[in-house]
């Protein structure tokens, strides 16, 4: 079933430059898609515009029927609320524990913590930090903390993952384990999954559909992983 459809579309920053240009794409329930590309190709435009932090400035992009780029600002959370996003830095708060990182989501959303609780057990079982949850962001890996922001993305059942570079401030082998992680994700929870990487090793062993971007244009895609523009990213 086609859950995102990217049209026509485009980007063009207010200093002229285009970031995505004459972009078509599909997207199913339940894909997980690599983005990748050189620096400045276009990649977090893409990212952004999905989560509607930009606009395009032509075309469309569609995520389960919802118009994204028509949406206003005052009902852009009913997006959001359907969305998980992990970026490459962690972005936890210091001062709260594991558990409360991931229950805090739940909370801004006005759920009682009878309610909360077990989602966020059941999130941090998936990423494999459940017996952490009274630890505090300072006293775990890099790769511990970015499993954390997995489990504060995933623990309201998001249709969509976002993820831009989460593996961009993490070592070859963490980074592995980071994309076991989503990978089980995708399959046990059928969550879709969208990730812009440099990583060209970690694409390769994986076997996804791979999205390669080319200064803002769409130069490869392909369904298992193995991509022709290895050099050039
Ligand atoms: P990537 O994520 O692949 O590195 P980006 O989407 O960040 O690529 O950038 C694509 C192009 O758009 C680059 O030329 C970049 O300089 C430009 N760009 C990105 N964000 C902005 C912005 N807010 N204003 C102007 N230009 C931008």
């Amino acid at each position: 079933m086609r859950f995102i459809e990217i049209k026509n579309c485009y980007k063009v920053y207010k200093n002229g430059v285009a970031a995505i240009a004459d972009l078509t794409l599909n997207i199913n329930k339940g894909e997980f898609v690599f983005v990748i590309g050189a620096s400045g190709s276009g990649k977090s435009t893409l990212i952004k515009m999905l989560y509607r932090e930009e606009k395009p400035t032509k075309g469309t992009v569609e995520i389960g029927g919802i118009n994204v780029g028509k949406l206003r600002n005052r009902t852009v959370y009913k997006l959001r609320r359907k969305l998980g996003i992990v970026f490459q830095d962690f972005k936890l708060l210091p001062k709260l524990t594991v558990y409360e990182n991931v229950a805090f989501a739940l909370e801004c959303l006005g759920m009682k913590s009878k309610e909360i609780r077990p989602k966020v057990i059941k999130a941090l079982d998936h990423v494999g930090l459940k017996e952490k949850l009274r630890s505090f962001p300072n006293e775990l890996s890099g790769g511990e903390q970015q499993r954390v922001c997995i489990a504060r993305a995933i623990v309201n059942k998001p249709k969509l993952l976002i993820c831009d570079e989460p593996t961009g401030n993490l070592d070859p082998k963490t980074s592995m384990e980071i994309m076991d992680v989503l990978d089980t994700i995708n399959k046990e929870l059928g969550t879709t999954i969208i990730m812009a990487t440099h990583d060209k090793e970690m694409v390769n062993r994986m076997k996804k559909r791979v999205i390669v971007l080319d200064s803002g244009v769409l130069s490869e895609d392909h369904e298992k992983g193995s991509y022709k523009a290895s050099e050039s990213i």
